[in-house]
């Protein structure tokens, strides 16, 4: 697409133009923010012309829409990414380098949006653009947090969080939108009013406190298909602004209190992955955006529709894990309190819109509230909730009569707790999970009871990501590589990339193909230098763990074996070993003391290690600061090796696994979420497997464990490793890492020792990390291998998962913009 806006004179014209409008300066005189700035505006000219199209041809077309409620979207830079997305890219940055700039020193001007905690507010923005690039009418929607996910800096050794004010300058991809405001409203009471006109009662919410929720839109732009969907993010605001007469009319403290609310509760995106933090302003913050964006969607319906009864025709609303699920009774609150249907047919409807995406297994995220702070803070809401319960449980006693362990285990109120996930899988016409072997465990083990009771809502739709960010953006060199030898079909359709595996043994291709490895690792290599002061090895193998610090992700067992390696070396100097580098990137949640421990033990291993010249420099441990989407893309392209060694059955699916396989990197991993079905794909002997297996774990899990002490005792290698937490290897404090020693070896009241099984896979892990070092050696089989992951990486795109979503769940028709 060559629009009139990317003529490079025109592009270079309207970039200068900008620059003096909003600044009053001339080019060279403006800083390089204020032209990320004028170039933003540019573009954004050129997206607004599209995204008024789009919106002209759904309002002819009249497609139904899905509804992707998220609490986190983690968008990563739009700059970028938008112009890829409007093939723009090639021409904008000749057109800045004609005016002596630099696109890739502009789009480090801008802050990462960073919505989100990890994988799942990563998958919301990747299937935002595989919604909009497969032409289907879609919205996000989330909470427009004034502080996204904090910056982490690395000070001796120790995270500190430092807050994002991404908003700070401005962000130019986003529009206000303060016609589309809605009122939100919390606390109160409910009366039951006799209502003369219908000759029944009716439930009347009063004496709450109101917010104001205004929408701000960020366009997601398609691929080279003129569609531009929105992302909605809600922010708060004070229903009246504060005026001092309040003080006479007495309801002085409600203004305060009102204004307080509203200023609070889009403060701040809770840190938390996987972890359910339980806060009063959490339950807020998800019932503010749940209670906007389906207040704003049924108005939409509204205007062209007559028939309410009729919404999920045109409506459908996806729940990304729990957080959003108290959209269930909001959108029966609507249905029946404001257009007046009865319970039935407010049941009937909202069953038919909304479903239900299961992301985690693990007990500590499982969404439960107290009874107490629900039905304080949402009256109304909570009694829609008991009547659901009640009616489900007499649908429980149907079919099993007379067993209440039954109810005991699915009800959605019991032990005084309201749980997210039996509401979402009671009124949700679809169930899924996110890779096919959790998907069998929700089965089996924990949705088993619900499963046995509604099999047929059960479906799984295995995660994706869109190679459109992580290959095309994030690693253009092997981008251009492939569609030299494939064509640039992958780009919308990615099982093409299957074509590359004729030249898998192609020696000019494999040399090509490792060239650009090198090129990669060279480009992350100067990024360590610059951020971490640590000269690595390009010709070193680069293996990688990037991802959320958690201890079900083992971190600890990465570096547990780095410093088992370290004593290898140590002992036997004259022994064989390639030169390898560890990398590290992580965000712990900055109440999680354990995974931050665990942070301040690999950097002092790096402290040791790197400093060490016995070792001669053949072993690296970095630790990069603020792992974040867009140093993120620069470290899948420069991998070697992608570590996925969660405890079997923890790890969902993992996406980050996909975008280390799609830029040539085999997985060292346990037979965990996705990972299966990338040894399904690319077959086992181009991977590394190690470990227990889901079943096996499981199976000790509800056996009261293992026991650690006996690898403790009879593997001297092992005592040695874990005796270097605390006798003074890596911290003159031989107290400072004793917890970490402590959880592997005792119990500690509930928590049962090592509970991620790291001791128990320990040896098979350090048996596979010797077959990737065999591996490695051999150039041009590794190079093959490589290759075979790019080629087979095909099934885990966000376009598959998302086209699933449509054939199986949403049903959606495609609109073509001219
Ligand atoms: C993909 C991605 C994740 C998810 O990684 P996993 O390895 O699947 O946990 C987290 N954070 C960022 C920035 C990502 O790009």
């Amino acid at each position: 697409m060559i629009d009139k806006q990317f003529k490079k004179e025109a592009f270079k014209e309207s970039v200068k133009e900008n620059v003096k409008f909003l600044y009053r300066k001339k080019l060279e005189e403006a800083t390089q923010e204020q032209i990320f700035q004028a170039v933003c505006y540019t573009v954004k000219d050129v997206i607004i012309d599209n995204w008024l199209e789009t919106q002209n041809a759904y309002k002819e077309q009249d497609p139904k829409t899905v509804y992707y409620m998220s609490m986190e979207f983690l968008m990563g830079r739009a700059l970028g990414n938008n112009l890829i997305n409007l093939t723009a890219y090639k021409e904008v940055k000749e057109a800045l380098d004609e005016l002596g700039l630099d696109l890739n020193v502009i789009e480090d001007q801008e802050p990462d949006p960073a919505l989100g905690n990890g994988g799942l507010g990563r998958l919301a923005a990747c299937f935002l653009d595989s919604l909009a690039t497969l032409n289907y009418s879609a919205y996000g929607c989330g909470i427009r947090y004034r502080y996204g996910m904090f910056k982490q800096q690395i000070k001796d050794g120790y995270q500190v969080e430092v807050p994002d004010n991404w908003l700070k300058d401005g962000y130019p991809f986003e529009l206000r939108r303060p016609e589309y405001a809605k009122e939100v409203h919390f606390g109160g009471y409910v009366d039951v009013e006799y209502d003369p006109a219908t000759g029944s009662n009716k439930f009347v919410h009063k004496g709450y406190q109101a917010v104001k929720a205004v929408p701000f839109d960020m366009p997601i732009v398609g691929y080279n298909n003129k569609i531009v969907n929105t992302l909605r993010i809600w922010d708060a605001e004070p229903i009246v602004d504060f005026e001092l007469d309040s003080f006479d009319k007495g309801d002085y403290k409600k203004a305060v209190e009102q204004e307080n609310l509203a200023r609070n509760i889009v403060e701040v995106l809770y840190p938390n992955d996987n972890h359910m933090a339980g806060k009063e302003l959490r339950l807020k913050q998800q019932y503010f955006f749940v209670s906007a964006s389906l207040q704003a969607a049924i108005d939409k319906y509204k205007k062209n529709h007559k028939d309410i009864m009729k919404l999920h025709e045109k409506v459908t609303f996806q729940m990304n894990d729990t957080h959003p699920t108290v959209a269930v009774a909001e959108l029966m609150r609507i249905l029946m309190d404001e257009e007046g249907l009865g319970w039935d047919d407010a049941w009937s409807v909202t069953t038919k819109c909304v479903a239900y995406t299961n992301h985690t297994i693990m007990a500590e995220a499982l969404e439960k509230w107290p009874v107490e702070l629900f039905s304080r803070l949402l009256p109304r809401v909570y009694q829609i909730i008991e009547e659901i319960n009640r009616r489900f449980i007499l649908d429980i006693q149907a079919k099993y009569p007379g067993n209440y362990d039954k109810i005991k285990k699915m009800a959605i109120l019991y032990d005084g707790q309201v749980k997210m996930a039996h509401l979402a899988i009671v009124a949700g016409y679809s169930v899924n999970g996110v890779a096919k072997l959790h998907t069998e465990i929700l089965k089996k083990q924990e949705l088993k009871d619900f499963y046995e009771m509604m099999p047929e809502k059960f479906n799984n739709k295995t995660n994706g990501i869109t190679q459109r960010r992580f290959l095309l953006h994030g690693n253009q060199l092997l981008a251009d590589w492939v569609t030299d030898h494939i064509g640039p079909e992958w780009i919308t359709d990615l099982s093409q990339i299957s074509k590359l595996k004729v030249y898998v043994d192609d020696e000019k291709a494999q040399q090509e193909f490792m060239n650009i490895k090198y090129q990669n690792k060279v480009r992350l290599a100067k990024y360590i230098l610059e951020h971490n002061g640590v000269e690595v090895n390009p010709r070193s193998i680069f293996d990688v763990q990037v991802k959320r610090l958690h201890e079900y992700k083992r971190q600890l067992l990465n570096i547990l074996h780095v410093i088992y390696l370290y004593d290898q070396i140590k002992k036997h100097p004259e022994m064989d070993f390639y030169p390898r580098t560890f990398i590290f990137g992580a965000k712990a949640s900055a109440g999680y003391a354990r995974a931050k421990k665990i942070i301040k033990l690999i950097n002092s291993v790096a402290d040791v290690v790197n400093n060490d010249a016995s070792i001669e420099g053949k072993l690296k441990v970095v630790f990069i600061e603020n792992y974040r989407v867009s140093n993120a893309e620069m470290i899948f392209a420069a991998a070697d090796v992608s570590e996925q060694i969660s405890t079997a059955s923890k790890e969902a699916s993992g996406t980050g696994n996909m975008k280390f396989m799609l830029n040539g990197a085999p997985t060292l991993g346990t037979m965990d979420g996705a990972n299966v079905e990338i040894v399904d794909e690319v077959g086992k002997e181009n991977a590394f497997i190690f470990g227990l297996s889901a079943d096996e774990v499981i199976n000790y899990e509800n056996n009261g464990g293992y026991d650690p002490r006996v690898i403790y005792n009879t593997d001297d290698e092992i005592r040695q490793v874990l005796t270097e937490l605390v006798n003074g290897t890596f911290s003159s404090d031989t107290e400072l890492f004793r917890d970490l020693y402590n959880s592997l070896l005792n119990q500690n009241g509930g928590e049962r020792a090592d509970q991620y099984f790291i001791l128990a896979d320990f040896r098979s892990y350090a048996a596979a990390q010797k077959k990737v070092e065999e591996a490695y050696k051999d150039e041009k089989g590794w190079a093959r291998m490589a290759m075979l992951n790019t080629a087979c990486a095909g099934k885990f795109t966000s376009d598959r998962t998302i086209q699933e979503y449509v054939d199986d769940i949403w049903h959606l028709d495609k609109v073509f913009v001219k």
